[in-house]
């Protein structure tokens, strides 16, 4: 009699939970092991920089599942259990404690870490990062006591948490050593917008500087020093200042690495049997003629469900055009894809900028390859379609709010 195939998942958060799902709404009857170095049982990252941050969400709604649906679904959740080594030729994996488990498929689904500064005084108490719900925690907890905070990074994860330190009455400042916020995600004039919305809430800025050394008293954080010198008082030192994909395992074990674990466009890695997705994944997508890594839970959610498909055997094509989301104070905006320097020669806009209700659209050779809603909504589909079609735009049709995006 032939064993059920064991299909087995390192990574348990919103990627490797929602393969999971996958694999039984497919139908795959074999074992599913799911393994996650985080105690908590997956959960969803976003809200920790909004609402469960500020204290306005409960934690139910971080979670992926409810608690009694793996058992429900035959998923095998492992929790608090790190995988340290990873044999593709045994077709097996070692925990932390030794334990062996081997595998027919494996998923590689372990996202990222945040970049950890390299300065002296690093290490101080007050200097604060955030990814997991923990984290999220002790940053609520910091920014009650409504101190003085200097944000590192004025990056999506540093603007957000910048939003609730203020909403919870702290006193702001964010080293940035880009000529403005947002720079390299959105280029300088939305980078601008963004800045000014968190000066009008009472926000410093200290652009082209970043922070060269951590102070005390004692053990605690108390003052920053810039790049050019000053002495910044600080209770409480947030950083942002991007997340370094968790490749470690694969790299050990071989696979091929570049800006995470390289992969085609059905997910799959270049050893066999073993397949990648989410924050880790940079892989081959077709739409955009690139490899890319997408950092975005729209990613995690999709590409853990493709992935899982791939895995089943079924034919696919992962290349959704990237979606990402940002809420900061009463500014909320989507973003289709990737507006990266260098790959666009023209942004134009419709509606109203000094309002902040209003759409940018990236263009290049006079197609739009990116767009944002700035508290505009139900548009993101349409400038999705608008950049898939690869289509010449009428700027003149595109600019004019009368017009319909399915029109211009
Ligand atoms: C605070 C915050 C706010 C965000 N807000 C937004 C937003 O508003 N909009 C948006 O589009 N995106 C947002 N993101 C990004 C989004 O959350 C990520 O893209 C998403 O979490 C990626 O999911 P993932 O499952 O690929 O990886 P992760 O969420 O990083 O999960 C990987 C899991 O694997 C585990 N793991 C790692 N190594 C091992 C190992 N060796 N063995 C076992 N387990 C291991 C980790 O502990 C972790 O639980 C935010 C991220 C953060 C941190």
């Amino acid at each position: 009699m032939p064993t059920e195939p064991t299909y087995l998942i390192v990574g348990a958060s919103l990627c490797g939970a929602k393969a999971a799902e996958t694999l039984r709404s497919e139908g795959f009857g074999g074992t599913v092991i799911l393994l996650g170095s985080e105690t908590e049982r997956p959960y969803e990252r976003p809200p920790l920089s909004k609402g469960y941050l500020l204290g306005k969400e409960d934690k139910s709604v971080i979670y992926v599942h409810e608690e009694g649906w793996y058992a429900g679904h035959e998923v095998d959740l492992r929790l608090g259990v790190t995988v340290a080594s990873l044999d593709p030729a045994g077709r097996t994996v070692t925990t932390a404690d030794g334990e062996s488990i081997g595998y027919d498929r494996l998923l590689l689904a372990t996202g990222a870490s945040p970049r950890r500064l390299n300065i002296p005084g690093a290490d101080r108490d007050g200097v604060l990062y955030l990814r997991t719900v923990g984290d999220s925690e002790r940053l609520a907890a910091a920014f009650r006591g409504g101190g003085r905070v200097v944000t590192v990074g004025a990056g999506w994860i540093g603007l957000e948490t910048t939003a609730a330190a203020r909403e919870a009455g702290c006193e702001v400042t964010v080293l940035e050593p880009e000529p403005t916020a947002l720079y390299r995600a959105l280029g300088s004039e939305l980078g601008e917008m963004f800045a000014d919305l968190h000066r009008e809430h009472g926000v410093q800025f200290r652009f082209g500087e970043s922070v060269s050394e951590l102070r005390g008293p004692g053990d605690s954080v108390g003052e920053v020093i810039t790049s050019s010198g000053a002495a910044l008082p600080a209770d409480i030192v947030v950083v942002g200042v991007g997340a370094v994909p968790n490749t470690g395992l694969a790299a050990d074990a071989g696979l091929e690495i570049a800006n995470g674990v390289v992969a085609d466009a059905a997910l799959r890695t270049s050893a066999p049997n073993i397949y990648v997705a989410g924050d880790l994944a940079n892989s081959y997508h077709p739409l955009l003629g690139r490899r890319v890594r997408v950092e975005h839970w729209a990613n995690a959610l999709n590409s853990g469900p493709a992935a899982a498909q791939s895995m089943l055997g079924q034919d696919v094509t992962y290349d959704p055009v990237p979606y990402f989301y940002s809420d900061q104070y009463d500014l909320g905006m989507e973003t289709a894809g990737l507006p990266e320097p260098g790959t666009y020669d023209q942004v134009l806009y419709r509606g109203d900028r000094p309002g902040r209700e209003f759409i940018a659209f990236w263009l290049a050779g006079g197609a739009v390859v990116a767009g944002m809603n700035v508290n505009v909504w139900d548009v993101n589909d349409d400038i999705q379609a608008l950049i898939r079609s690869g289509k010449q735009v009428d700027e003149a049709r595109l600019t004019d709010p009368g017009v319909p995006l399915t029109e211009v």
